[in-house]
């Protein structure tokens, strides 16, 4: 069972959204040659503090912090600590989450701390970040849940293969159904798996979270023994972009990204849903 969510609940998904867009925009400007992983954890924490929402990762199986922090060949869910201290050069994935009046929003951004970056890491996180918006066009009434995956994987593929000849596009991980809780089904590949049929229809009410993961070679990962930090197998480095996003009766709303999505929406074709809260 899919959970569809009202106007009302919509817009306090809105709400949790844009707590997790401050604290993207507050860690990326802190995320500078220096900064250890746990102060971004700390900036994390205080917005959340300011807003009057509540973490939706602190204690989600487990997990020992506010956010997740995966630098370099860390896929995903690496753990903050004063231990990893940022390089010039080294690039970051911040997942974060928000909770407010019971609803929640998760978004990931990518970062390229300080300078030096190879053009094909920089080509990673563009494409990465641009399937994340292949994905979230998709998603319109009618169309399937694969459509989405679809999107994602098409849009990867079409582009020119870096030097190191491949994208791995990450398997074990994907996209997830949220709301009233952050993971909720359906389950989300980021690629198409005609073993598993087309998912269901898409409708108003449905909230996703679109979430490509790629790598510069293998789409092969492995979780290290803190029983979180998730690694690629060859060491290659990754990129990880997501977003919140809700299907109304007038479109999609991006709930983590400031603007709604409108302006990178427009770009693709697609108008995008009045903001709740405007
Ligand atoms: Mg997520």
């Amino acid at each position: 069972m899919v959970e569809l969510k009202t106007p009302e609940q919509i817009a306090h998904m809105r709400a949790a959204g844009l707590v997790v867009a401050e604290i993207h925009r507050r860690t990326a400007e802190a995320a500078v040659p220096g900064a250890s992983t746990k102060d971004l954890d700390d900036i994390a924490a205080q917005v959340l503090a300011e807003r009057g929402a509540k973490p939706n990762f602190l204690g989600y199986g487990g997990f020992p912090a506010t956010i997740c922090t995966s630098v370099n060949d860390v896929v995903v869910h690496g753990i903050p600590d004063r231990k990893t201290v940022l390089r010039s050069g080294d690039v970051i994935s911040i997942d974060a989450g928000a909770i407010v009046n019971g609803w929640h929003a998760d978004a990931a951004i990518t970062v390229l701390v300080g300078e030096g970056h190879g053009a094909e890491l920089v080509e990673l996180s563009r494409v990465t970040e641009d399937s994340l918006w292949a994905g979230i066009a998709a998603m319109r009434k009618g169309n399937r849940l694969v459509d989405v995956s679809r999107a994602v994987e098409s849009y990867i593929r079409r582009q020119p293969l870096p030097v190191s000849g491949k994208y791995g596009i990450v398997e074990q991980y994907g996209g997830h159904g949220i709301g009233s809780e952050m993971h909720m089904d359906p389950h989300l590949l980021n690629y198409v798996d005609r073993r598993r049929g087309r998912g269901p229809r898409l409708v108003p009410g449905m909230c996703l979270a679109i979430e490509p993961m790629i790598t510069l070679g293998t789409p092969k990962t492995h979780v290290l023994a803190d029983e979180w930090t998730v690694k690629s197998n060859d060491g290659t480095w990754s990129s990880h972009w997501e977003h919140s996003v809700a299907l109304t009766e007038e479109g999609p709303i991006v709930l983590t990204a400031p603007d709604g999505g409108r302006e990178k929406l427009a770009a693709l074709g697609v108008t995008a849903a009045p903001d709740p809260l405007a």
